[in-house]
C-alpha cells in the first residue's frame, strides 16, 4: 500500500496536496537507476553538463514567482523572503559555473627523465580528479533553494549523479526543482528526487551510494553519521547552530541593533546561522536594547503571502512547544521578557501557528534558550563587562557555525573573532553567506564544506596517477 505524505500550508493549516512516498523498494530502484547513468554523464565533457546548469540558473529568475508561491505555502517563508532567496541562487551558481573547471583540472606535478630502472624514459605524476559517483543529498526545508543547489549544482557539475530527498515540508519545492533541471536539460536519471520523510532518508543510506550530503538538526546528523559509518563513504554535515553576537562598547548602536534584530528574527529565526544570542557590553546595554525592541517593533507579523509581512507561521508546529518550554525555563530562572513570549492570537483570518517575536534579558547560561538551538522568533540578551568574558560565552556551546562582533575597530574584531571556534566570523554583519568562502560548522554543527572551491572538490575524490614512457 502507497504511503502518502500530507503537504499542509503552515498558514492556514490546510491540505494542500497528498503526494506518494516512496517505499524501500522504490529508493532501490532509483538507485539503480543513478548508478547506471553515472558513467556517462561523468564522461560528458564538461561543456555538455554547464549547459544545462546555465539554463537551470536563468529558469530560476524566469519562474521566481511561481516558484516563490509554492515555497511560501508548504513552508510558511514570506513571500518577499522566498522571492529573494531564489532570486539570489543564481550568484551561487555563478560561481560554480565559473570555478569547476579549474578545481577539476587535472596537474602535472612533477616531470623527470626516469633512471631509477634500465630504460629512458620519462616519469610523469599527475593529480587529478575524479567524481565521487552517485551521492544522496538529504536536505532541510528552511532554504531549500539555498542549501539545495550548494550541493546538487557542484556535485552535477563535477559529474556525480544525485539522488536529492528533499525536506518532507518542502517536497513541493523539492519537485519544482526537479523539474526545471529537467526542463533545463539535466536527464531524469542523473537528479532523481526521493520523497519521503526520516524513513525514505533512512532507506536511501541502505542503498549503495558513494556519499552523502546532509543538511539538518544535529540529532539527524548524528544519526546520518552512524547509519552511514560502516560503508566508509564520504558523510558530509551542515548542522545547526546557536551563533553567538557580541556587540562592543563602542558601536553606533541604533545600526548594530537593527542589524542584529534582522539576523536574529529574519525567516522567523528558522535560519541555520539565525542569531541566536546577543552579548552586550554594560556601557550600552540600556541604549542597545531599547534599540532592538524598536526595531522589532517595526516587524510585521501576518499572512505570508502578504508582501509587507516579515513573520509568517512557524513552519513546523511541532516547534512551538520548543519555543514555550525554552521562554518558560528562562523565565522561572530570572530572565525578563520584553517582548512576544507567546504563540499569537490570529489578528487575521487565518489558523496557523504563529509565535510573537521575542525578547528576553536577563538571561545565563543555565539557560536552554542560551545553549540549545531555538530556531524561531526568540532571543536572549546578556550583559558583559570585557571581550574577555563575550569570548568565553560565545565559546560556552557545542555548536560552531558563526559569531559576530559589533565594533569600530577591525583589529579588535578580528582578534575576538578569533578565539571564538566558528567556521564563519562576521564583523559589523551577520546571517550572511558568500558562494565565495566555504560554509561549514564546528563541532555540533557540521563537517566538511560548501561553497567556495571547497565545496566543489568535495565531490570529488584525487588520484594519483604515476606514468612512464618507455
Ligand atoms: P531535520 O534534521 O529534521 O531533517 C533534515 C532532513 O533529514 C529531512 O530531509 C528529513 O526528512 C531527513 N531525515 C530525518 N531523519 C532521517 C534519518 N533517520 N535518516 C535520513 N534522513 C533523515 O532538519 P530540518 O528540520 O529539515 O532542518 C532544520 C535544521 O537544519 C536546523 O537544525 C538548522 O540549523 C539546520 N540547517 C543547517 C544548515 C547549514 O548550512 N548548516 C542549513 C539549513 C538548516
Amino acid at each position: 500500500m502507497t504511503d502518502f505524505l500530507s503537504v499542509i500550508n503552515p498558514a492556514t493549516e490546510e491540505l494542500i496536496k497528498e503526494i506518494p512516498v516512496d517505499d524501500e523498494a522504490a529508493v532501490a530502484k532509483k538507485a539503480i537507476s543513478a548508478r547506471n547513468a553515472q558513467g556517462a554523464w561523468a564522461a560528458k565533457p564538461l561543456s555538455e553538463r554547464l549547459k544545462p546548469i546555465e539554463a537551470f540558473s536563468q529558469l530560476l529568475v524566469q519562474k521566481a514567482d511561481t516558484l516563490a508561491a509554492t515555497m511560501t505555502a508548504e513552508t510558511g517563508k514570506p513571500i518577499s523572503q522566498a522571492k529573494s532567496e531564489i532570486l539570489a541562487t543564481p550568484q551561487r551558481i555563478d560561481f560554480f559555473v565559473e570555478n569547476v573547471a579549474q578545481v577539476m583540472a587535472a596537474q602535472t606535478v612533477h616531470h623527470e627523465p626516469w633512471s631509477a630502472l634500465p630504460g629512458t624514459g620519462q616519469l610523469e605524476e599527475i593529480l587529478a580528479y575524479d567524481p565521487l559517483g552517485v551521492i544522496a543529498n538529504i536536505s532541510a526545508w528552511n532554504y531549500p533553494y539555498f542549501v539545495g543547489s550548494n550541493v546538487f549544482i557542484p556535485a552535477l557539475l563535477t559529474g556525480n549523479t544525485v539522488l536529492y530527498k528533499p525536506s518532507e515540508i518542502a517536497t513541493m519545492t523539492g519537485l519544482a526543482i526537479a523539474d526545471l533541471l529537467y526542463e533545463s536539460g539535466i536527464p531524469e536519471d542523473v537528479f532523481i528526487p526521493v520523497l519521503g520523510a526520516g524513513l525514505t532518508g533512512a532507506a536511501l543510506l541502505e542503498q549503495p551510494i558513494d556519499g552523502v550530503f546532509f543538511t539538518g538538526s544535529y540529532a539527524t546528523g548524528q544519526k546520518i553519521a552512524i547509519a552511514a559509518a560502516p560503508k566508509l563513504i564520504k558523510v558530509q554535515l551542515e548542522l545547526g547552530g546557536k551563533d553567538p553576537a557580541y556587540v562592543c562598547e563602542d558601536v553606533e548602536v541604533a545600526i548594530a541593533a537593527a542589524s542584529l534584530a534582522d539576523g536574529a528574527f529574519y525567516n522567523n529565526g528558522q535560519s541555520c546561522c539565525a542569531v541566536e544570542r546577543i552579548y552586550v557590553h554594560s556601557d550600552v546595554y540600556d541604549d542597545f536594547i531599547e534599540a532592538f525592541l524598536k526595531t522589532v517593533e517595526t516587524f510585521t507579523l501576518g499572512d505570508p503571502t502578504q508582501p509587507d509581512t516579515y513573520l509568517g507561521p512557524l513552519s513546523r508546529k511541532p516547534q512551538i512547544d520548543v519555543l514555550t518550554a525554552q521562554v518558560s525555563d528562562a523565565l522561572s530562572k530570572g530572565a525578563t521578557l520584553r517582548c512576544g513570549g507567546k504563540p499569537v492570537d490570529q489578528p487575521f483570518s487565518l489558523r496557523g501557528v504563529y509565535f510573537s517575536p521575542t525578547v528576553l534579558t536577563e538571561v545565563t547560561h543555565d539557560m536552554a534558550v542560551m545553549k540549545a538551538e531555538t530556531f524561531g522568533p526568540v532571543i536572549g540578551i546578556q550583559k558583559v563587562e570585557s571581550d574577555r568574558e563575550a569570548i568565553a560565552l560565545m565559546n560556552d556551546t557545542d555548536y560552531g557555525l558563526t559569531a559576530a562582533v559589533y565594533c569600530q575597530e577591525r583589529g579588535r574584531a578580528t582578534q575576538i573573532l578569533s578565539q571564538v571556534n566558528s567556521g564563519s566570523a562576521y564583523w559589523n554583519c551577520c546571517d550572511r553567506v558568500s558562494p565565495k568562502l566555504p560554509w561549514t560548522g564546528r563541532g555540533h554543527s557540521g563537517m566538511g564544506a560548501t561553497l567556495s572551491a571547497e565545496g566543489i572538490r568535495t565531490f570529488l575524490q584525487p588520484r594519483g596517477w604515476h606514468l612512464r614512457t618507455g
